[in-house]
């Protein structure tokens, strides 16, 4: 989109303002079927932590996506927003037995990451058919926080734990139908991803009658110049052939999944503040904005880089700028940046803003969650109003006890 709709945008809605292109989430979800269309079953289950409003969720519905969810609230919010309980796949990790009960009365398909529960569930509903998560103890990326499949990781049940798994399953009668995985977040090779594929093909072998298999996610994409993103091309291709085969050698024609977050959304949406001030220090130029980590909180919790432009003066000259928030306490979006002459009152916009970004604002400091609109075929939608004093104040309790 650009600056000229951007800054009507935040004129409308006012500022800070989170915007999705909706036409970018088509185009990203049309890339992943094309990828893989000699596929015969397909099933992409868009992760709603990644983005849950529901007016998104609504619009991953009409393009027949399922949903992968990872706590009962999740589960709630895709059925209001209209999916079958057969379109959602619930993969939580730590739960409760009775909040993994709870969700499979409503249906939805359970995947299980730990032989504990998954005994305890096999014995009380060995009816219910389940998914498990297993942990192929492949490296995906370097970032130890964000890559989940390595041999020190909580989530999923270690390859070397199948034999213990099978056990279960002859002891407690129950039904394993699909087998998941679900590495990280940073896929950089194709070929790590394929030999993790490998050992979840081995691992269905062991089950006699799965119904689909989960690669869940790990889908890069660049947030700055020269990242890797993934080859979503070349993954179909090679992917589409083994998964085929594979399904030949099993018997039946299984389906596949991904469970993909940023890849679907990351790029489509964008983070619009306002500069309050532009404060000069001996050693450096702070643009101060009417935002911080409680809106956007990656740069500070991750070390994310999201790159940010000046959208009011885009042919100023270019000046090196620390972009920091309102928060009081370290509160910093970007050092050292270049970034097209920056004057109070001018808007600020931060790249690849459509994921894990207004899913984890908080209210740090009382302030107000932004606004949140989505734009598709050059219409817009506001989809989520600024929050307000009530707001902040509607579960608190005032206690007065001088009284
Ligand atoms: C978060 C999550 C995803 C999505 O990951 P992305 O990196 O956003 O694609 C997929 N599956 C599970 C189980 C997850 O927890």
């Amino acid at each position: 989109m650009n600056n000229e709709i951007l800054t009507a945008l935040v004129e409308k809605y006012g500022s800070p303002l989170y915007v999705y292109n909706v036409n970018k989430i088509e185009t990203q979800f049309q890339r992943i079927c094309t990828a893989f269309s000699t596929v015969k079953n397909l099933k992409i289950n868009y992760a709603v932590k990644a983005n849950s409003n529901i007016s998104i969720l609504k619009y991953f519905n009409s393009l027949k996506a399922g949903i992968d969810t990872v706590s009962i609230q999740e589960v709630q919010l895709g059925l209001a927003a209209g999916f079958k309980p057969e379109d959602i796949i619930y993969t939580p990790n730590g739960v409760s037995l009775h909040e993994i009960e709870k969700v499979a009365e409503l249906g939805v398909q359970i995947n299980i990451d730990n032989l504990s529960i998954l005994e305890q569930f096999g014995y009380h509903y060995p009816k219910v058919p389940v998914c498990v998560r297993i942990n192929p103890h492949i490296m995906a990326g370097g970032n130890r926080n964000i890559s989940v499949g390595h041999i020190d990781s909580k989530f999923g049940i270690s390859i070397h734990q199948v034999p213990h798994i099978k056990r279960v399953v002859e002891n407690t009668g129950m039904h394993i139908n699909g087998i998941h995985m679900h590495t990280g977040s940073d896929i950089l090779d194709i070929d790590v991803f394929l030999a993790a594929t490998e050992i979840l093909f081995n691992t269905a072998k062991e089950f006699k009658n799965i119904d689909f298999i989960d690669f869940g996610s790990g889908f890069k994409v660049p947030y700055k110049e020269g990242d890797i993103s993934t080859n979503i091309e070349e993954l179909g291709e090679k992917l589409s052939i083994r998964f085929n085969d594979f399904c030949k050698e099993y018997g039946k024609n299984l389906t596949l999944m991904f469970e993909p977050g940023k890849f679907l959304v990351s790029d489509a949406g964008c983070f619009l503040a306002n500069v309050n001030v532009v404060k000069q220090t001996t050693s450096t130029v702070f643009a101060g904005i009417d935002s911080g980590f409680n809106h956007l909180i990656r740069p500070m919790f991750y070390d994310s880089y999201h790159h940010i432009h000046n959208i009011s003066n885009p042919n100023g000259r270019e000046r090196y700028y620390s972009v920091v928030g309102y928060i009081c306490e370290t509160d910093s979006f970007g050092s050292n940046r270049r970034i097209n002459e920056i004057r109070e009152g001018d808007i600020l916009c931060f790249n690849n803003a459509g994921a894990y970004c207004f899913t984890m604002a908080s209210n740090y400091n009382s302030r107000y969650r932004p606004a949140e609109v989505m734009v598709y075929n050059g219409k817009d939608y506001l989809i989520r109003k600024q929050e307000n004093f009530d707001d902040l104040i509607r579960n608190q309790i005032s206690v007065d006890l001088s009284k």
